[in-house]
C-alpha cells in the first residue's frame, strides 16, 4: 500500500425527510446564499422544503447554474456574496451546482483573479466560506469530496481544483429527491460513479486488499442495482443505495493508498467542453478505449476486475481482458449510454481537436504512470472512434 493522508469532514444526513435537519445543520446567524441549478428544484418543490426548514434566517437565492457549470454564471454569483456580504452557501442540485458552490466558496475571498484558481489546480486557494448541500442527484461524489469541475465557456476550458478548503460541512442525501429524474440522468450518474471507482481500482497492483474488496463491492452494487434505478424511479431501496454508493466513489476512502488514474476524466472533459457532450457520457466512450490502450500496464488489475465483478475466469488472458472491457461497453450499452465518438457524429477531426485541446490546457502527462502524452491520448480517441 502507498503511503497516504485521508481527511473527510463532511456530514452526512441521509433519508427520507432529512432536509429539514437543515434548520439546525445552518447556522443560526447565517447570511445564507441558497444556489440552484435551472427549473428543477423548484418545480420538484425541493427549494419549498428548504425554505422552509431555514425558517427566519437571512437567506437569498441565486439560480440558474447550468450543467458544467460555467465560470461566467459563477462569478455572478461571487459577486452577489461579496457585495450582500453573505457568509454561508448552500447548494441544492446535483453535481454542476455543488461544484458551482466550491468554487464560489473559494473565489469569494480570493485575493487577485478568480481564474488563478482553476489554473493552480486549487493551489492559490487559502480559505473559503462553509457551505453545505442538498443532493438532488446520485452521480458526481461531489457532496463528500473537496474536488469541483468549472468551465470558463468563452475558451471551452474545463479544468479541476482541488483544495482543503472545499469539502462541504454537510450534505443532506433524501433519496426520495431523486424520484423527479429523467431516466438519462440516473443512467448518467451510474456510469459516472462506476468510473470514478474504476480510476482509482483499475490501475496497479500495490497490496491495497481493502481498497480493493471495497471497490469492488461497490462497482457491483452498481451492476446490481442498475436495471431496479432506471425501471422503477419510486424504488426507496434501489435509490438509497444508488445515492450513498455514489458517494462512497469518491469520497477518499477506496483512492486511500493506491494509485489512480483519471486520464479518462480528463480527455473527457475535453469532449464536454467542445461538443456539449454530458460528463458520463464522455467517460463511457473513453473509459474502454483506455483500457484497451493501456491493457498491459493494467493487466493484473484487469485480470482481478473481470474475474471478481464479471465472474470471467475463462479463456487466454488477452481473452479474459477482452471480455471485461466488453462488458463494461455492454454496460453503459445497457443503460442507453454509447461507447464511440461516432455515436454522437464525431470522427478524426474531433480527435485533433481534442488532442490540441489536452495540449493547449497542459494535460499531457496522464494516467497512474503519467505515461499518457499526447500520443497515447491520440491512440485512445483513436480507439474510441
Ligand atoms: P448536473 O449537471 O448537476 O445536473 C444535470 C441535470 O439534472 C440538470 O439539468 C438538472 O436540472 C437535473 N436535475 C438534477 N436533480 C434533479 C432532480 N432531482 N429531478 C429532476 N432533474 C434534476 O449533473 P451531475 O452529473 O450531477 O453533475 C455533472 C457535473 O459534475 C459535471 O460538470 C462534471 O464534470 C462534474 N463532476 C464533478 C465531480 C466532483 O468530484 N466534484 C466528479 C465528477 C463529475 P436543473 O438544472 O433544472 O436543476
Ligand atoms: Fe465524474
Amino acid at each position: 500500500m502507498q503511503n497516504f493522508d485521508f481527511y473527510n469532514p463532511t456530514r452526512i444526513v441521509f433519508g427520507a425527510g432529512t432536509i429539514a435537519s437543515l434548520a439546525r445543520l445552518v447556522p443560526q446567524t447565517a447570511r445564507v446564499l441558497v444556489l440552484f441549478g435551472g427549473a428543477s428544484a423548484e418545480k420538484t418543490g425541493t427549494l419549498a422544503e428548504v425554505r422552509q426548514a431555514l425558517g427566519e434566517r437571512f437567506v437569498q437565492e441565486f439560480g440558474g447554474i447550468e450543467p458544467n457549470p460555467s465560470y461566467e454564471t459563477l462569478m455572478r454569483a461571487v459577486e452577489q456574496v461579496r457585495r450582500e456580504k453573505l457568509d454561508f452557501l448552500l447548494a441544492v442540485g446535483g453535481g454542476s451546482v455543488i461544484d458551482g458552490a466550491k468554487f464560489v466558496a473559494a473565489a469569494a475571498d480570493h485575493e487577485g483573479d478568480p481564474w488563478n484558481i482553476m489554473e493552480t489546480g486549487g493551489a492559490s486557494v487559502t480559505g473559503a466560506l462553509p457551505f453545505g448541500t442538498v443532493l438532488t442527484l446520485p452521480a458526481t461524489g461531489s457532496e463528500m469530496n473537496n474536488g469541483s469541475v468549472v468551465t470558463l465557456k468563452a475558451t471551452h476550458t474545463k479544468l479541476p481544483f482541488r483544495s482543503v478548503h472545499v469539502f462541504p460541512q454537510f450534505s443532506v442525501l433524501d433519496p426520495t429527491k431523486t424520484y423527479t429524474l429523467p431516466e438519462k440522468q440516473v443512467a448518467n450518474g451510474l456510469v459516472d460513479a462506476f468510473v470514478h471507482i474504476t480510476e482509482q481500482y483499475l490501475t496497479y497492483p500495490v497490496q491495497a486488499l481493502a481498497q480493493d474488496r471495497f471497490a469492488e463491492g461497490l462497482l457491483q452494487t452498481l451492476v446490481e442495482i442498475a436495471p431496479r434505478a432506471i425501471a422503477a424511479p419510486e424504488d426507496y431501496a434501489t435509490r438509497s443505495n444508488l445515492m450513498w454508493t455514489a458517494s462512497l466513489a469518491l469520497n477518499g476512502l477506496i483512492g486511500a493508498g493506491v494509485p489512480q488514474d483519471w486520464a479518462t476524466h480528463m480527455i473527457g472533459h475535453e469532449l464536454t467542453a467542445l461538443y456539449d457532450i454530458d460528463h458520463a457520457r464522455t467517460l463511457a466512450i473513453v473509459l474502454p478505449a483506455v483500457l484497451d490502450i493501456q491493457r498491459d500496464k493494467k493487466r493484473d488489475k484487469l485480470l482481478q476486475y473481470g474475474e471478481r465483478v464479471w465472474g470471467i475466469t475463462a479463456g487466454s488472458e488477452e481473452q479474459r481482458i477482452d471480455a471485461a472491457i466488453a462488458a463494461t461497453r455492454h454496460f453503459f450499452e445497457g443503460l442507453g449510454i454509447p461507447t464511440r465518438l461516432s455515436a454522437y457524429g464525431l470522427g478524426m477531426a474531433a480527435v485533433n481537436d481534442v488532442v490540441g485541446q489536452l495540449g493547449a490546457h497542459g494535460m499531457t502527462r496522464l494516467g497512474e504512470h503519467g505515461d499518457v502524452d499526447l500520443a497515447l491520448s491520440r491512440a485512445i480517441l483513436e480507439t474510441a472512434l
